[in-house]
């Protein structure tokens, strides 16, 4: 009998480390030899071959397991199943072959009470966090439990996906997080210090870029832990000195994500994730001067070093903003067409806070025209063929405006306060020949 356990021993550790390696070939000749091999675990963490396939991203051979019906959801001693071993390794193909086998992303383990979503944001893999939380719209997760309610999932300790990826430093996890809607200023129960919020735990790691996208997303400085401590403190405390600048309820505040933005309808992706760079990129700026320690000043749209440059300044038929002379519109307005640059859109959008008497959000209207804005998009580039030109589409929308910087200072006062005046004094210090280039582009009415 020990004679032939210990045979059986053997062919088993023969298969995990087949597994693990990656040989098909000998996993396969195993398993025809003997088949009940499939539902052996090892020994001490009872790993199934499952496990151990996802965890090492053996694609055929986990392909090869769920084929042979093998059960997706199987878990091992601490209740994890293969979904959340393969997030945590961050092997994105065993990710998406087992959501595909219909893993369940609703498991809870037993050393944390973590799910698969715990796993990708702690670990930061970012690409397993974004495939999970693309099945999860699409499964019967979002209509049983709600989509809201499964990004903003619980650990045995309170800590949600958001509070891990800001504890561990991992920004990108953080974005996509907070761009599918996790709560930015939700506490933790008992997880790190009890009533941490994700910029505590943020002050805590000493991310700055964790830092920068939770005050973009509205993270409140003032927030205390049940200590009474705000975050400010905690990244003191731990000698994180940008930090602590960024969170000095006496610095200047960031640009937050306006709210305003929210109830445009049909906001696209592509239009958001640009005036989600312009408003990173216009709060960067702010933080020169808090770091610099210097007296604070608006932040000004001319950043020709930025990344922003690199997506617009091929586009040579595009007209520069007119607010700002600097960039060039990569945002149009409608219904009345007029277009602006991102970080124009952005700082006439974050101006527009919601009224702190009457509570309610004010209208956004078009700096040029007055007229309310329905939505934003994408700015097309100014090369129209004749065939677009003549569909009924265009010739029932309204003409395309000039756009003067004088309707715009004529019009809003208040929002001149925003724009920089550095960037339309220097139009007269630059040099003529680059201005009269840039003057062509300017429609003439
Ligand atoms: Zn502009
Ligand atoms: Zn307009």
């Amino acid at each position: 009998m020990g004679q032939g356990l210990s045979c059986v021993a053997s062919q088993e550790n023969e298969l995990f480390t087949a597994v693990q390696v990656g040989d098909f070939e000998t996993v396969e000749t195993l398993l025809e030899r003997e088949p009940n091999l499939l539902h052996h675990t090892t020994v001490y963490d009872r790993h199934s071959a499952l496990h151990i396939a996802a965890a090492n991203g053996q694609i055929e051979i986990l392909a090869m397991f769920l084929e042979k019906s093998m059960n997706p959801d199987v878990v091992n001693r601490h209740k994890q199943t293969p979904l959340m071993l393969a997030a945590m390794h961050g092997k994105i193909s065993s990710v998406k072959r087992l959501l595909e086998a219909g893993a369940n992303i609703l498991m809870f383990d037993s050393l944390h009470g973590r799910t698969c979503l715990h796993y990708a944001a702690y670990y930061g893999h970012s690409d397993c966090l974004q495939a999970i939380l693309t099945a999860a719209q699409s499964s019967l997760v979002a209509v049983s439990w709600g989509y809201a309610r499964f990004v903003n999932i619980r650990d045995g300790r309170g800590a949600t996906p958001l509070h891990l990826a800001a504890r561990r430093k991992q920004p990108e996890c953080v974005h996509i997080l907070l761009y599918n809607g996790a709560l930015v200023c939700a506490s933790t129960g008992r997880y790190g210090f009890p009533g941490s919020t994700p910029l505590h735990l943020a002050a805590r790691g000493g991310s700055l870029d964790c830092i920068r996208m939770l005050l973009a997303w509205g993270a409140d400085r003032l927030q205390r832990d049940a200590s009474g401590r705000i975050s400010f403190v905690v990244a003191l405390k731990h000698k994180h000195g940008a930090c602590a600048a960024l969170l000095n309820p006496s610095s200047a505040e960031p640009l937050v994500w306006p709210a305003t933005l929210k109830f445009i309808t049909e906001l696209n992706e592509e239009a958001k994730s640009l005036l989600e760079r312009a408003l990173m990129e216009a709060n960067r700026e702010r933080e020169k001067n808090i770091l610099k320690g210097t007296a604070y000043s608006l932040p000004s749209p001319s950043h020709s070093d930025s990344g922003l440059d690199d997506c617009v300044s091929e586009a040579s038929d595009t007209e520069v903003c007119c607010i700002c002379f600097e960039q060039l519109c990569t945002i149009e307005v409608q219904d009345c067409g007029h277009q602006m640059c991102a970080q124009c859109t952005v700082a006439l959008c974050c101006h527009n806070k919601p009224n702190p008497v009457t509570a309610s959000l004010t209208t956004l209207v078009c700096p040029f025209c007055r007229s309310t804005i329905v939505r934003l998009v994408v700015a097309k580039m100014k090369c129209y063929d004749d065939t677009n030109r003549s569909t009924e589409e265009d010739s029932t929308s309204k003409p395309r405006k000039s756009r003067k910087p004088r309707n715009f200072s004529e019009g809003s006062s208040s929002f001149k306060s925003l724009s920089p005046i550095g960037s339309f004094s220097k139009i007269g210090g630059r040099s003529s020949g680059r201005f009269a280039a840039e003057n062509e582009w300017i429609d003439k009415p």
